[in-house]
Order: C-alpha cells, then sequence, then structure tokens
C-alpha cells in the first residue's frame, strides 16, 4: 500500500526543495496538509507527483510546485492576510490557511467552493472563508490585503484587486492571450497610486473568468472587442510534436531512436501480438542498438527454452539434438513468422561477423510458460556433465510429470493433494543448480546458465500455475517478476556494462503504476520493476494502431485468423494520434511540456493480446491509462498489418526456411 505521508515528504524534498523553493514556512505546510484530501476520489495516488489533476468543472488542482512558487513569490508570512482567488480544491487556500493569520478565498463555481469547505472543515482549518463569485472583483469588505494570489490566468492585472493590495503588498496573477503559455507576473503595491512589476516566466493556467477577466466563452476580453486566438486541439498539438517516420529500410527510421542509445535498457511495446509493423519497427531499432550502440541482449516476452534453442542458432554454438523443437505451443504466429526470422538471420550473420563470444548479440525468452522445456533442458545438460546430478534431478522433476502436458490444472491438484512436495523438489533443484554456477564461476558458462535458468523457470513456473488457480493479480504479479528478475540474470551474466532491448507486450512494458493494471488491480509489470530499479537508464518505447488487420485466435488455443481491428474508439489515445494525420511517427512528449500535461489526463488505450475479440472490444481490450507517464516515448502506425506466420512455403534454397524454428 502506498504510504501517502512518506510521498507527501519525498514530494517536498524532490520537486519542492532540490528545485530552490527554500521559504520554511511553505515547505513545512505543504509536508502537514494532505493533497490527497484535495484531489478527486481516484487520484490519490497521483497526489505526490507534480503536475496539475482534473477536478470537477473542467478545473484543475494546481501543480504543487507552482503552489509553493507563487506563494514564495508572494512572500507571505505569520499575521498576513490573504486573498485567494480560484479556491479550486482549495488546496493552495489550505497550505496557506498554514502559515498566515487569515484566508479569503473565491471561487466562481459554487459546487467547488462547497467542496473545499467541507474539507477545510473536516480537516478543522478554520482560518479560511470561502465566498461564491467572480474574484476578479475582490473582496473589498476584507480588503486590504498583504496579499493577492490569482490561481487563474487573466487578460491582465485586475485593478479591483490591485486597489484592494495594502502598500507593500503583492499580487502575483499568470496573465496573457495564449491559452497554452502565459507570463507569471508579481505586482507589488509601492504607494497610495503606484505599483511595480516583475515576469517570473512562462506558466500555464485555466482561464480567469470575470468582469475583469475573460469572456465565458472564450479567452476575449470581456466588454472589449473580441479578438479571435488560434487554440490548438490536442490532435493538432500531437500533429506538430509527432517525427515522422519513414520506411523501416531508411536509416533515418531506426536513427530517430538514438536518443535512447545512451540508455541501459530499452524496452520496446507493442499493441497487439499479431502486428507486423511493430514487429518491423522494433527489429530496426534493436539492429541499429546492436550494430551502432554496443547492445548484446535481446530479451523477448518468449518462452526461455524456445528463445535459447534461437540463440543457439544466432550465437553459432551447438545445437542440442534433444531439445524440444522451438515455439510449438500456442500462440506460435507470436516468434515463428517471417518478421521474427528476418531478424534472426540478421542476428546470426551480424554474429558471424564478430569474433568474442562477449560481444555478440544473444536472443533470451523471459516468459515462463514453457515449463516441460524446462525441464528437458536442465535434464539434457545434467545428463551431459553430470549423470548422477540428472538422476537426480529426474527423481524431482517426475512430481510434476502429469501436469507437464496441461500444467493449467496443476493449481487444481495441488489444493487437493501433497504438492507441496513437488514445490520443495523444484526449489531444491533450483538451489543445486545456482550452487553449480557459483563453483563453476568464472567459466564460459552459457550452456550452465542456460541450465540454471531453466531450474529458476521451473520453480517460479511450478508456483505460478499453483497460485494461478485462485486468479486475482497474484499470478500476473509472479510471472512478471520472474521475467524482471531473467533481465537481471542476463544482465549480470553479460557483464557490467552489458545493455539490453527488450520486446514485450506494451501490458508488460508501459508502467503500471500509471494504467488501470496498477491503479485498480494492483498488478506490477516489467516496465515499472525496471524504473524503479534502473531509473533513468530505462527507456519505456510504446507502440499503437488505429486500424488494420492483426493475427489472433478466437479464444485460448484455438486457430490463428487474420483479423480486422476496429477503428479505435473516440474516447482513445488511439484516436487522438489518428485525428492527427500523420501515418507513422515518433511522440516524444518530453519535447513538448504543455503536450506531456495533455497526455498525463487518464483515456482509454487499446491492448490487444493473443486473443482478439471485436465484438466485446470496450470490455475485453481498452483500458484507462495515463500514456506520458507509462510511456517515456510513444510510436504509431494509423494503419497496420497482420503478421505473417512461418510455414512450409518458406522453405527456399534447399534450407528449410523454418530452421531454426523447425530443429
Ligand atoms: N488553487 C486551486 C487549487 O489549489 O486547487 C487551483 C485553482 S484552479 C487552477 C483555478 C480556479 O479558478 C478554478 O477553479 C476556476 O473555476 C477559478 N476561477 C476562474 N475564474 C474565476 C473568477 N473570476 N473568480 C473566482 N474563481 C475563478
Amino acid at each position: 500500500m502506498l504510504d501517502l505521508s512518506r510521498e507527501r515528504r519525498r514530494m517536498v524534498d524532490v520537486h519542492l526543495s532540490r528545485r530552490g523553493i527554500h521559504d520554511r514556512e511553505i515547505l513545512q505546510a505543504m509536508r502537514e496538509v494532505p493533497r490527497e484530501a484535495f484531489v478527486d476520489p481516484g487520484f490519490e495516488e497521483f497526489a505526490y507527483e507534480d503536475g496539475p489533476l482534473p477536478i470537477a468543472e473542467g478545473q484543475t488542482i494546481s501543480q504543487p510546485y507552482i503552489v509553493a512558487f507563487m506563494l514564495e513569490m508572494a512572500g507571505i508570512g505569520p499575521g498576513d492576510q490573504v486573498l485567494e482567488v480560484g479556491t479550486g480544491s482549495g488546496y493552495a487556500a489550505a497550505v496557506m490557511s498554514r502559515i498566515v493569520d487569515h484566508v479569503y478565498t473565491i471561487e466562481r463555481h459554487a459546487g467547488l467552493a462547497e467542496t473545499a469547505r467541507r474539507r477545510f472543515e473536516k480537516l478543522g482549518y478554520r482560518n479560511i472563508e470561502v465566498r461564491t463569485g467572480d474574484g476578479t472583483k475582490g473582496w473589498p469588505e476584507a480588503a486590504p490585503f498583504d496579499a493577492i494570489i490569482v490561481a487563474a490566468s487573466g487578460p491582465g492585472a485586475p485593478l479591483a484587486l490591485q486597489q484592494q493590495l495594502d502598500v507593500g503588498g503583492r499580487l502575483i496573477i499568470p496573465v496573457g492571450e495564449d491559452p497554452e503559455e502565459q507570463r507569471l507576473l508579481k505586482v507589488t503595491r509601492t504607494g497610495a497610486s503606484t505599483y511595480s512589476e516583475e515576469d517570473f516566466g512562462a506558466v500555464r493556467f485555466v482561464p480567469l473568468i470575470g468582469e475583469e477577466g475573460w469572456r465565458e466563452d472564450n479567452r476575449i476580453r470581456t466588454g472589449r472587442a473580441p479578438s479571435h486566438l488560434p487554440t490548438r486541439s490536442l490532435p493538432q498539438m500531437i500533429a506538430a510534436a509527432a517525427e515522422p517516420l519513414p520506411d523501416f529500410d531508411d536509416p533515418a527510421f531506426a536513427g530517430a531512436f538514438d536518443r535512447f542509445a545512451d540508455r541501459r535498457l530499452v524496452l520496446l511495446g507493442e499493441a497487439s501480438h499479431g502486428t507486423s509493423e511493430f514487429y518491423r519497427a522494433r527489429a530496426a531499432i534493436t539492429r541499429r542498438l546492436i550494430e551502432k550502440h554496443g547492445f548484446t541482449i535481446v530479451a523477448v516476452e518468449a518462452d526461455w527454452p524456445d528463445a535459447a534453442a534461437i540463440d543457439r542458432y544466432v550465437r553459432h554454438r551447438r545445437h542440442s539434438p534433444t531439445a524440444v523443437r522451438p515455439f510449438q505451443r500456442f500462440p506460435t504466429w507470436m516468434w515463428r513468422n517471417i518478421e521474427v526470422a528476418a531478424f534472426v538471420d540478421w542476428l546470426r550473420n551480424h554474429n558471424r561477423r564478430i569474433r568474442t563470444s562477449k560481444r555478440q548479440a544473444g536472443f533470451y525468452g523471459l516468459d515462463i510458460y514453457n515449463m516441460s522445456g524446462s525441464i528437458a533442458a536442465v535434464l539434457d545438460y545434467l545428463d551431459r556433465v553430470d549423470p548422477e546430478a540428472a538422476a537426480i534431478a529426474r527423481q524431482r522433476y517426475g512430481c510434476l510429470t502429469p501436469w507437464q502436458k496441461e500444467p493449467s490444472t496443476y493449481g487444481r491438484a495441488a489444493l487437493t493433494s501433497g504438492y507441496r512436495e513437488c514445490e520443495e523438489a523444484v526449489l531444491k533443484q533450483c538451489q543445486d543448480m545456482l550452487a553449480r554456477q557459483i563453483e563453476h564461476a568464472g567459466e564460459d558458462g552459457a550452456e550452465l546458465f542456460d541450465a540454471a535458468q531453466n531450474a529458476r523457470l521451473i520453480a517460479s513456473a511450478e508456483r505460478y500455475y499453483r497460485i494461478m488457480y485462485y486468479g486475482g493479480s497474484q499470478s500476473w504479479n509472479l510471472r512478471d517478476t520472474h521475467m524482471f528478475e531473467t533481465l537481471q540474470h542476463i544482465l549480470e551474466a553479460r557483464g557490467p556494462s552489458a545493455r539490453a532491448v527488450v520486446w514485450a507486450h506494451n501490458s508488460h512494458i508501459g508502467d503500471a503504476r500509471y494504467t488501470d493494471m496498477g491503479i485498480s488491480r494492483d498488478e506490477v509489470n516489467i516496465g515499472q520493476l525496471c524504473r524503479q530499479r534502473f531509473g533513468d537508464e530505462v527507456a519505456l518505447i510504446g507502440f499503437g494502431t488505429h486500424t488494420g488487420t492483426v493475427a489472433a485466435a478466437r479464444d485460448w488455443d484455438s486457430d490463428m485468423e487474420v483479423m480486422s481491428v476496429q477503428p479505435s474508439r473516440e474516447d482513445s489515445y488511439e484516436r487522438l494520434c489518428h485525428d492527427a494525420g500523420v501515418a507513422r511517427f515518433l511522440l516524444d512528449p518530453g519535447s513538448d511540456p504543455v503536450l506531456r500535461d495533455r497526455l498525463i489526463e487518464r483515456r482509454l488505450e487499446r491492448f490487444i493480446g493473443v486473443i482478439y475479440r471485436p465484438e466485446t472490444e470496450l470490455h475485453s481490450h481498452y483500458a484507462d491509462a495515463s500514456l506520458a507517464r507509462q510511456f517515456d516515448a510513444f510510436v504509431w502506425f494509423d494503419e497496420t498489418t497482420a503478421v505473417t506466420p512461418l510455414g512450409p512455403e518458406h522453405a527456399a534454397g534447399g534450407v528449410p526456411e523454418t530452421y531454426p524454428f523447425g530443429v
């Protein structure tokens, strides 16, 4: 559970103190006032991120930094009488009330004023008075004020407010005609009729609507000739920030991602498991990261033993004659497709030119589903190096034999009989393999590393299938944690400077804390765990599409079909990207802070996996997300096509083209 008081202290430390807010009273007040009590229900967990959040009436609770900054500019202190225009949620007034003598605050929306009043009452903040009305006229009965803070942006500093300042009093107000950017002004009353003005830079606020503000229907100066201001829609803002992408073969395609080449981990998502463009894009980016930037790990959402067969092929290592044929399990098209085959061949050719095995790029699977493949791989390894140990392992894994073909039924069986023995047996075997790894440290242990990782996987899978029976978030969390830990093991095995590209679905790589997964279901994922462990060394890149075709099945274990993807819903992120009118692009929200703010607003996002059910699309495939927090960048293909599964027709030149998939 999130510890909100700790988050609050962290917010003050990271977002305020370290960014130059020094006023002790303001910092202390912000450590005291529970911002979570001022956000709308459901947003509590975002209360201590440094961003504005939506509240009722289309308004916002201001960003904590800007609240602190305005109060510091105003120089408020004990004994002061302060007026605030734009109560909003009441948060800023609450903070001021912890410092000054009395706060008067005016809000034009009666509903907001009432909610704020109730909040103050509940928290026992008794030195705040709230009024509904037009704040541009001030609160003459309570004047003069030591400070007036206006939390909405007007065309200029209202005269009434200037006149209600005490001599020496300060008025802080954002002004300007551009709805996207205004200037923060400080007007100080220096004498009976003299004022000085300072500009504190660019800010962005909701409009100040009133007699000395804007007219309700637009940012048009009240009572003056209307001047029509150009306002940009969100799709227009996306179009302006979108960096169009050329063909995959054009070096400029992958070159656009060079900005992430200094990261230790680049995670590339996909919005379905059967879209050609997502695979080809990831292949192009990965080729460049390997060739030009020294990445040596490609870790994908595939089962470990299956990917290990590909790894042996691409790194020109001995093929294991007893190994199972890779990627035979549903959904076969996810990895057995011509897009992946082309990339695998490129990887093999690339590695052919590399002399030291350390610098060769490897292909690794992070997933846990092929338990029987992993058991076979451990036994195969031990049979070769230590037949006695193989006999013990065979006996231990024998416990799982009845479930190897259909492990999903294991959970139910584990409930009824003494299957804790299986748990014990697989854990013991895993410990033995890890001990063996330590014993042989320093040797070029690719085979041993592979076997040890398989033993780890079996232990995770045993647990996974056991808890899967109960449903809930635990099995998801176990799987994603296993995938993340596997990634860490690979990084360790490849050495301290090793860097990795990860290919997995958006649901695994987009930070779960900013989607329904984390917010409503307590689920974690690889992207979140990577960020928490590696911070800025990670880039999370999401992918999306509007329409086209996709390779998917209607149900688990049923046949793959090429299906039409419904045009994206009007209330989704995808529709915003579609309406931007650029066919394929890279969107780096960090390049435009105003756009980034807008892309933090929660909206629907589409997730198609190996199953696609267009009839129940909203329920089955859409979830709420906060895109600019979920990803560091987003790649868009307006229209996409299904992947092409490998089949016998891909045999050419005497070599079965399905090799290494058909080994
Ligand atoms: N300080 C607030 C907080 O901490 O939640 C945030 C205020 S919000 C950015 C701006 C508020 O100003 C909105 O609630 C809006 O309705 C209000 N507003 C706009 N024009 C106003 C006016 N003329 N008089 C009073 N309130 C106004």
